[in-house]
């Protein structure tokens, strides 16, 4: 008998819909706002130090990234920020949280055709209001069985995710562009893992690829991704 994949789950952002251009584009724009203080490059340097201490204070996402923000203008300037300033801080990143949801090109068409086949699962991590917030505007929301948005993606959170989903690890599969998020925890529970790179990656989201492994993919686009789930039923 023959047992495949029974559930895909699937990262949000970078996965589904554009993200990391947004922070990209934030950050440059922040950069000019402090560019009397210093230059871009102490200021990237200042802010990733910020957001490394921050992450296990705020989590993920906007709000913190805002915060980060202004933390770093505090310091860059020593104390010397101004108010008005501040509040042009606050409106880049009131502006990230309404951008409007960009899908990645495919998504319309693959997970709808997935969810057909597979129960779907959404992992994300970030805002919990923001990222509902973003599902709900990528006419996305129905197709999913289960929504996870979540502080952190590591082992233990896809344990319980797999247990509350009642699916064998070997039945799992995850797809995301994050190889520390979404690739190597699911591999240690003995998942399988989907690799779907873009174009850019966040410093504090890298990690190097696995080696060969038996339960691990690199594709290019998620065109390809129903194919390769296909072929994935294992004699049993
Ligand atoms: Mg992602």
């Amino acid at each position: 008998m023959a047992a495949g994949i029974e559930v895909v789950a699937l990262d949000g952002d970078d996965t589904l819909w554009h993200n990391e251009g947004f922070f990209a584009d934030t950050q440059a724009r922040y950069c000019e706002l402090l560019a009397p203080w210093a230059s871009g490059e102490a200021i990237d340097a200042a802010m990733l130090e910020c957001e490394r201490r921050n992450l296990e204070l705020f989590g993920y996402g906007v709000k913190g990234f805002m915060l980060s923000m202004i933390e770093t203008a505090i310091e860059l300037t020593a104390g010397k920020v101004s108010a008005v300033e501040i509040q042009a801080i606050l409106e880049l990143g009131k502006e990230m949280i309404a951008q409007p949801v960009e899908l990645i090109e495919g998504v319309d068409e693959v997970v709808p055709s997935l969810a057909e086949t597979y129960r779907l699962v959404l992992v994300t991590k970030g805002d919990l209001f923001h990222q509902e917030s973003k599902l709900a505007r990528s006419g996305l929301a129905e197709l999913f069985e289960r929504v996870e948005i979540v502080a952190e993606k590591d082992r233990a959170t896809y344990q319980r995710i797999l247990a509350a989903s009642g699916v064998e690890p070997e039945r799992f599969v995850m797809v995301g562009n994050s190889v520390r998020s979404d690739v190597l925890p699911v591999l240690e529970l003995g998942a399988k893992a989907v690799h779907v790179p873009y174009h850019l990656t966040w410093e504090l989201e890298h990690a190097e690829p696995p080696a060969e492994h038996d339960g691990y993919w690199e594709i290019d686009s998620l065109h390809v991704l129903p194919d390769l789930l296909g072929r994935l039923a294992t004699p049993g």
